[in-house]
């Protein structure tokens, strides 16, 4: 199958980076948010990683007019849907609403269309547990910040048919990533391990150590590009206890979110999207 309409559910960090690389490579994309301020953020948001890419030359102006020209900002679910030939949810990660979500894809969508869901670490079978359209489900779990990062989990439920593995596929190998295979155990592979990094941080500040430390012991000691501190603070504490709890529950206890991790998303502390995390920003 071709895909040529994109539709993108959910305009937060993940669906306007979704937004963004699925038109600079030619598609043509709804990006549906149930809020508007949320559009109008994710519309600042694609117009500043952009405008970026111009300063830096990788892109020319008339190339991102012509992008920002293939994104439609909507409130309307049902202009989303309607032409789409896939669809990538990318609302927050909570079940019962990832799940309201894909009952409305059953009645908006068109009969072939794919449909994609953006999660960190929900099972794909479980999510597509409320659909008809099992084989039309897959999981594409696109890394943060989208535009830069090359990887994409890309993980079959139960159900999911050949077809929509291999058109998910060719669309991910399209934006000029590469995918790459998961099967569909909560947390996938990419949460399954940073998650645990992030537990294990927890517990290194609660026994004294300093933050920065931490970020320098992995960045220049480990090799990894970004410490673990700004990585949790960039992800969203929320998202790693939401995904914590998802593998404790699936997996076992020695998934649980720490306790120190827990109180700091009580206390707003989610990071770079509430100005305060394990930094302030
Ligand atoms: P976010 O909080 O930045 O954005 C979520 C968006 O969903 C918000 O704009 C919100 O208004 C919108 N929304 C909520 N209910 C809605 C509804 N009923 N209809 C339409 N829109 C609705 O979250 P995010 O960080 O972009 O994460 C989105 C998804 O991507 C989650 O499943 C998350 O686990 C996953 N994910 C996040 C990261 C990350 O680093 N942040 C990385 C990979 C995957």
């Amino acid at each position: 199958m071709k895909l040529k309409n994109v539709g993108v559910v959910g305009a937060g960090a993940m669906g306007s980076g979704i937004a963004q690389v699925s038109a600079a490579a030619g598609y043509n994309v709804i990006l549906q948010d149930a809020y508007s301020d949320a559009l109008e953020r994710a519309r600042a948001s694609i117009e500043k990683s952009l405008s970026k890419l111009v300063s830096k030359e990788k892109m020319t102006k008339k190339n991102m007019e012509a992008v920002l020209d293939h994104i439609e900002f909507t409130t309307v679910l049902e202009d989303t849907c309607k032409d789409a030939d896939l669809v990538v949810e990318a609302v927050f990660e909570n079940l019962e609403l990832k799940h309201e979500m894909f009952r409305n894809f059953d009645s908006l969508c068109k009969k072939d269309a794919i449909l994609g869901t953006n999660t960190s670490a929900l099972s794909i079978t479980e999510i597509a547990s409320v659909s008809k359209r099992g084989d039309k489900i897959i999981g594409i779990h696109f890394m943060n910040p989208v535009p830069l990062m090359k990887g994409v989990e890309v993980i079959r439920g139960e159900l999911t048919s050949d077809d929509t593995l291999n058109t998910t596929l060719e669309f991910v190998k399209n934006l000029g990533k590469e995918p790459i295979l998961a099967v569909d155990y909560a947390g996938f592979i990419a949460s399954r391990l940073v998650d645990v990094l992030f537990n294990e941080v927890m517990k290194l500040i609660q026994e004294g150590n300093r933050p920065e430390d931490i970020d320098k012991i992995c960045t220049l000691c480990l090799g990894h590009p970004m410490g673990p501190c700004r990585l949790l603070d960039l992800a969203g504490a929320e998202i790693a206890v939401h995904g914590m709890e998802t593998m404790a529950r699936d997996l076992g206890d020695a998934y649980k979110p720490h306790p120190l991790l827990k109180r700091r998303v009580l206390a707003g502390k989610l990071g770079q999207k509430t100005g305060q995390g394990i930094y302030k920003y």
